[in-house]
């Protein structure tokens, strides 16, 4: 399987995560927004058995999310860039596109729609779901 390399902005946290992503997907969720500082998170949702940190420690955050279940956040404790978001409700991380040394993977989706900020750019060629497409969580 293709390996793909990531790493913070810094350098102390690197990782890779081995084939293609689950899934690609603009997320415009409030929790989305507050970490990135920006109107989306660009998550590639890769199975946990896929997924390494190969450099360094990350520091966690852990949040409920919307399943009820944990959502915990690795990030670098020196320039704090979240490099992945462990998924616990679906056994998968959500990496973070940006942190990948080269990203080949466009989004095929934008979800929590709903809750984007008025001035966020929607992506115009892939499903754009208010909340969650139907049958994907709760
Ligand atoms: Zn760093
Ligand atoms: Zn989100």
């Amino acid at each position: 399987m293709e390996k793909h390399i990531g790493s913070c902005r810094c350098g102390d946290l690197e990782f890779h995560f081995k084939g293609e992503p689950l899934n690609t997907i603009f997320c415009y969720c409030e929790e989305c927004q507050k970490l990135t500082g920006s109107d989306k998170w660009f998550g590639l949702w890769v199975p946990r058995a896929n997924f390494e940190i190969t450099k360094g420690a990350p520091l966690t955050y852990s949040r409920v999310g919307d399943s009820g279940a944990e959502v915990v956040y690795l990030f670098c404790g020196t320039c704090s860039t979240v490099v992945c978001a462990e998924v616990t409700a679906g056994d998968f991380y959500s990496v973070s596109a940006t942190s990948l040394k080269l990203n080949p993977f466009p989004p095929k989706m934008a979800i929590y729609v709903s809750s984007s900020p008025t001035w966020a750019v929607l992506p115009e060629d892939v499903p754009n779901f208010d909340i969650l497409p139907p049958g994907m969580g709760r």
